[in-house]
């Protein structure tokens, strides 16, 4: 089984501060790490791998120093990693980095033929959860996102059966591999690292792609020039008046209580009232 696993390095978000005049992101001096949600899709990875033997591939398009990230990726055991870095990718936006991703994974498929692909949910800094579905996309591959739990999978058929979160409860979708998973937080706990997998982490070279090595075939689709969006501005969220109520009560006298609560959010949000009913009786 061929399981390519996409990671991108991420400023600590626990550790950034906005500055206070331009509104934008400190990032000097703040600790690089592997975006927190796609140690949840390397670790289910990485367990199928334990199931059906194979090979998991690390990819990350980022500046050099990404390599780092890669690099502790493989201690936790995966088998090897690519690192998508070219000047010609500065800037990139959500549809320029799934171009640029989609086409490696292209490349890396060559070698191998590539069964899954894994994401995380979404980034920890970009936040939009749009690369994993935009690389689905491109290479015309099954896309199952939010997954909590893979089921099931049955090599010699060629099949994939999971459970995704959706909204008012659990899907269990069945389908067909090659597929890609974006995988939900929360849904397994990342294995400790061995001392052979982290003297190997050490070692193993990771692989340096330009934009040719990665099989880019219009340079107009990455980079600032492949990149639509426009960040117009950025500005810092203002604090809200109101103030959290706090009320101690008798448990005799709870009901009332919410009800005098909920007969004043809906005094103040005149829409909320009938959007509940409508829900509720949906
Ligand atoms: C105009 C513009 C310019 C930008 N310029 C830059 C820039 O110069 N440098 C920069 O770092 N960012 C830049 N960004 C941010 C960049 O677009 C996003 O960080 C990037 O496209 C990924 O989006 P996201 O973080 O929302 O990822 P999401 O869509 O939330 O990520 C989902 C999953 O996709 C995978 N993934 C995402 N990004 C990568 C990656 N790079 N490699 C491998 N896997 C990945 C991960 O598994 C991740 O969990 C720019 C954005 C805009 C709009």
């Amino acid at each position: 089984m061929h399981i390519v696993v996409c990671i991108k390095q991420v400023p600590d978000s626990a550790q950034i501060r906005v500055h206070p005049v331009t509104n934008t992101i400190m990032r000097q001096g703040v600790p690089a790490i592997v975006n927190p949600y796609d140690l949840f899709a390397l670790e289910e990875a990485l367990r199928l791998k334990d199931q059906f033997g194979g090979r998991v591939t690390m990819l990350c398009m980022g500046p050099p120093q990404a390599e780092d990230a890669l690099r502790k990726c493989i201690s936790f055991g995966a088998t090897d990693a690519i690192l998508v870095t070219d000047r010609a990718f500065a800037g990139a936006d959500t549809l320029a980095t799934s171009y640029a991703l989609a086409a490696a994974i292209r490349k890396i498929g060559q070698e191998q033929a590539v069964d899954l692909v894994f994401t995380g949910k979404q980034t920890i800094d970009g936040d939009t959860a749009q690369v994993g579905p935009g690389i689905a996309k491109r290479l015309g591959m099954n896309l199952l996102t939010y997954v909590s739990r893979i089921v099931e999978v049955d090599l010699d058929k060629r099949r994939l059966k999971v459970e995704r979160r959706a909204e008012g409860g659990v899907q269990v979708l069945d389908t067909t591999l090659p597929s890609l998973i974006t995988m939900l937080e929360g849904t397994n706990e990342m294995r400790f690292a061995t001392m052979d997998d982290m003297l190997r982490a050490g070692r193993c070279p990771v692989r340096k792609w330009s934009k040719d090595d990665a099989g880019i075939e219009d340079v107009a689709k990455i980079g600032l020039k492949g990149s639509p969006t426009i960040v117009s501005k950025v500005f810092g969220a203002k604090p809200r008046n109101e103030r959290a109520d706090m009320q101690v009560v008798e448990d005799s006298s709870v009901n009332d209580v919410c009800l005098n609560l909920l007969q004043k959010i809906f005094t103040t949000h005149p829409t909320l009232e009938e959007e509940t009913v409508e829900r509720l009786s949906a």
